[in-house]
């Protein structure tokens, strides 16, 4: 079977460090060009300015990796598809939920397969989790997600801007992994974000969600941690203490604790291959859902200017 030919569309920090090996590690994939404003893109690899000069000049491609900020991404998708190219969104899928699910409609009426990637439910220990939840009574849930923004996200502007989403840029991230691990839905009932008074995107958030069994789960976003950072998600369930630690990596059970391999890239590159031999698409909006409605419900606290 012939690789398939794929552009990276947003040669950025993520592209660089994950999309490029995770293509290249995979020989279902050929890396037939790259797309970014400007970047000088890689060596040997054809580079385009932009998706229009691509598409205009080639080489052909047959699917698209999306990486750019997602207040650009449903313009560029919704090109792609109408060229009928399958595509990789990178998370959050869209700066919009309307946008997301007009995406998947033109998806699907223009046949190509349309992936909206969650990195981080291919951590190593999410599925172990998600399996030994399943069995459990889910009695609290607690996320802490605290990280320096200048260590992770020096001089991105387009992260404070309007959609694109400020401390819930990493949020979204635990929230994809609680969406998958947990056995029953859960709602927002109530947030709080703080946004510092030169910016449009919160630089922490408090949010207290509830599942239908009635367990309350809190999470905790800050920007402002140094020290040590922590990506820490705890379940106390009937059976004793479930822990991911490390963003979902390490998975600390009442029984022991299990380092897996990561695969996080490397799976969502299978993922996406399988998914255009199949036919299929796979979008799932259930934690930018969650982030629209703290947005929606939150409170508002302004604090501090933050300067880079
Ligand atoms: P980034 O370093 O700022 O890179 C974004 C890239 O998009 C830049 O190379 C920029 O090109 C390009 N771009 C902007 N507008 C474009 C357009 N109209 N057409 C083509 N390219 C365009 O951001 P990032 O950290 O890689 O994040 C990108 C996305 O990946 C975000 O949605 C983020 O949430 C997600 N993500 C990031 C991480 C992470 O650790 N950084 C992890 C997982 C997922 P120029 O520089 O040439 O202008």
């Amino acid at each position: 079977m012939d690789p398939i030919r794929i552009a990276i569309v947003g040669i950025g920090k993520i592209a660089r460090d994950q999309h490029v090996p995770a293509i290249r590690g995979n020989g279902a994939f050929s890396l037939a060009a790259t797309v970014s404003p400007q970047d000088a893109g890689l060596e040997g690899v054809p580079h385009h300015a932009s998706l229009d000069a691509l598409l205009a000049e080639g080489p052909a491609v047959d699917a698209i990796a999306l990486c750019t900020p997602p207040q650009v991404r449903h313009a560029l998708a919704s090109q792609a598809i109408g060229r009928g190219i399958h595509l990789f969104l990178e998370k959050p899928p869209g700066a919009t939920l309307a946008e997301v699910a007009a995406l998947e409609a033109e998806a699907d009426k223009a046949g190509v397969s349309l992936f909206a990637a969650w990195h981080s439910r291919f951590a190593a220990g999410v599925a172990p989790a998600r399996a030994w939840l399943a069995e459990r009574r889910i009695d609290k849930v607690s996320i802490v997600w605290r990280e320096d923004v200048r260590v992770w996200h020096p001089g991105q502007a387009w992260i404070w801007e309007p959609g694109g989403l400020g401390v819930f840029d990493p949020g979204i991230n635990a929230l994809s992994i609680v969406t998958h691990i947990l056995p029953r839905p859960f709602f927002l009932k109530d947030a709080t974000l703080v946004l510092p008074e030169n910016r449009a995107a919160p630089i922490a958030a408090d949010i207290a969600f509830r599942d239908t069994g009635g367990a309350a789960i809190h999470m905790d976003l800050d920007w402002r941690q140094t020290g040590p950072q922590s990506w820490d998600i705890m379940v106390e369930t009937d059976a004793g203490m479930l822990k991911l630690s490390q963003g979902g990596a390490v998975l600390h059970l009442p029984g022991g604790t299990e380092h897996g391999e990561d695969i996080e890239y490397a799976g969502l590159y299978r993922r996406f291959a399988a998914l255009i031999r199949g036919g299929r698409s796979d979008v799932d909006t259930a934690p930018l859902r969650l982030v629209a409605d703290a947005f929606l419900r939150g409170k508002r606290q302004t604090t501090a200017a933050f300067h880079d």
